[in-house]
């Protein structure tokens, strides 16, 4: 990693310390090889999961929404193909994101920053505007050139296409984005009539900005100044993880070769940048491991490039372990050591978390019942000496159908329910819409009890089902001080 220095103090007479540097514009060179062809492809299926997910249909009824994947904020739903999520389950939310952070540590340490290089919104959506700038404007020294151009006309045509099909593009990922929150054929047909909500335009808008401006124009600078993952990611390093390193061994001493003459004394980086040329964090890979590098692989393909023309074997840059890259000895042939300790510790830890978000939905009862005791008043003695609580019933029914239930009290002798409302109300059959919470005030009449409060139990009958749902609740026979 990168080792920062402390800042020369400044002398009486010494030009004073600069602590900005201006960014200097990267022009990644075009390369092709085996990690660039992996990089096309963990392209082309992001975008395409990204832009085509929400076409996705998934049938869950009538009374449901019937897109794969939503998040329904008016209806406090969130839908994820067959996992519905209540606003009352958002610990599973918890869980996923516990999941996806403990995936991507267990990647990291079994495969490098095969996320940054790979898989990142930020590099897939920036190699995507460098293609577009590469194709428009032509390959590195090109739009070297065309950058020191003063504005003429192939310059206006140039910049301006590149940024009209940058905006399309951000226009394309704001759009898409909005369809994860609303049904997509219906916000389809209200975009092309231009009858879209304001906060909808809003998003869109937002997101269109966002992505021109990262990928356009801050690009590296995310994942060196930005992004908190590449700085604590040092930690899950270790000599065996895998990562893309110069042979030092091998390389040096670097310099310019004549074709034909001896490699004696000569290490076998010719010193052509090549590698520096092609990456698109502006790295010199052969100055040792460093936070800015992404692990994209771009400079193993120009390097192998390099030694195919020159007739050395490939890997003087190479996707493998520090300790093998740096090793001088029989180390060097070892296989690599993927599976560590810290690997396992990971997996396990996966295992557990993807275990527990499993059983919960395997166990996900298709009711819940809430019974919030009444504060105001806390209890009322009746003129027949009985004593009377109140409660607050909510009836969660998360199911697709119209349910009805039957409510009883356990743990309560001689207790007797009675359902307030509009209409006539029993407690053996409170009817639920399909996918509804349904209100209900209850009374709870029984006869004095010894212990104040004392512990009752209520239980709620599935009538179709037979299934059961419990809350604990108190009643209370007599005002405490
Ligand atoms: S591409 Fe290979 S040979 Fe060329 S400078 Fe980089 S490491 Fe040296
Ligand atoms: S140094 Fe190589 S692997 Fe690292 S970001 Fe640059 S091109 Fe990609």
């Amino acid at each position: 990693m990168t080792q920062i220095s402390a800042p020369p103090s400044p002398m009486p007479g010494n030009k004073p310390v600069k602590f900005f540097a201006r960014r200097e514009k990267i022009y990644p060179r075009k390369v092709s090889g085996h990690y660039r062809r992996l990089k096309w492809l963990a392209m082309i299926v992001t975008l395409a999961i990204y832009y085509l997910a929400p076409l996705i249909r998934w049938d869950r009824g009538s009374q449901a929404p019937d897109q794969a994947i939503l998040i329904d904020l008016p209806a406090r739903r969130a839908y994820w193909f067959f996992i519905e999520i209540w606003p009352q389950e958002v610990y599973y939310l918890t869980a996923i994101l516990v999941f996806a952070a403990i995936a991507l540590f267990f990647v990291t340490s079994l495969l490098g920053r095969v996320w940054c290089g790979y898989f990142c919104p930020q590099t897939v959506w920036t190699d995507l505007y460098i293609a577009v700038e590469h194709w428009v404007q032509g390959d590195r020294v090109a739009r070297q050139r065309l950058d020191k151009m003063p504005l003429c006309l192939e310059k206006i045509w140039k910049k301006g296409l590149t940024h009209f099909l940058w905006l399309l593009i951000a226009f394309c990922t704001g759009g898409a984005f909005v369809f994860y929150f609303n049904d997509a054929p219906t916000l389809w047909q209200q975009l092309l009539s231009f009858e879209v909500s304001h906060t909808v335009s809003g998003f869109i808008a937002a997101l269109t900005f966002s992505t021109y401006i990262m990928a356009g124009y801050a690009r590296e600078q995310v994942c060196t100044y930005m992004c908190p993952y590449a700085r604590f990611q040092a930690a899950m390093f270790d000599k065996d993880t895998l990562i893309i390193g110069y042979d030092p061994v091998r390389g040096e001493p670097r310099g310019k070769h004549k074709a034909g003459t001896s490699w004696e004394g000569h290490g076998h980086c010719i010193d052509c940048t090549a590698c520096v040329q092609v990456c698109p964090t502006g790295i010199d890979i052969r100055k040792g491991l460093q936070m800015e590098c992404i692990a994209c692989g771009l400079c193993v393909d120009a390097c192998n490039d390099i030694m195919d023309k020159i007739n050395l074997p490939r890997g003087l840059i190479r996707y493998d372990t520090e300790q093998r890259i740096e090793s001088k000895d029989s180390a060097k042939n070892q296989s690599p050591r993927i599976w560590r300790p810290r690997t396992f510790y990971y997996l396990t830890i996966l295992c557990l978390v993807a275990g527990l978000v499993i059983y919960g939905q395997l166990n996900r009862k298709p009711f819940e019942l809430h019974a919030l005791h009444s504060r105001n008043p806390l209890m009322v003695k009746l003129a027949d000496g009985q004593i009377r609580n109140g409660y607050e019933i909510k009836i969660l029914n998360k199911t697709h159908e119209d349910g009805s239930f039957s409510l009883r009290v356990e743990n309560l002798q001689d207790a007797h329910i009675e359902i307030r409302g509009a209409g006539h109300l029993s407690p053996e059959n409170l009817e639920v819409l399909a996918d509804h919470v349904g209100s209900f005030h209850a009374f709870v009449s029984a006869p004095a009890q010894k212990d104040t409060p004392s512990d009752i139990r209520f239980i709620l009958k599935d009538n179709q089902t037979g299934i059961e749902e419990t809350y604990d609740s108190m009643f209370i026979s007599r005002e405490t001080k």
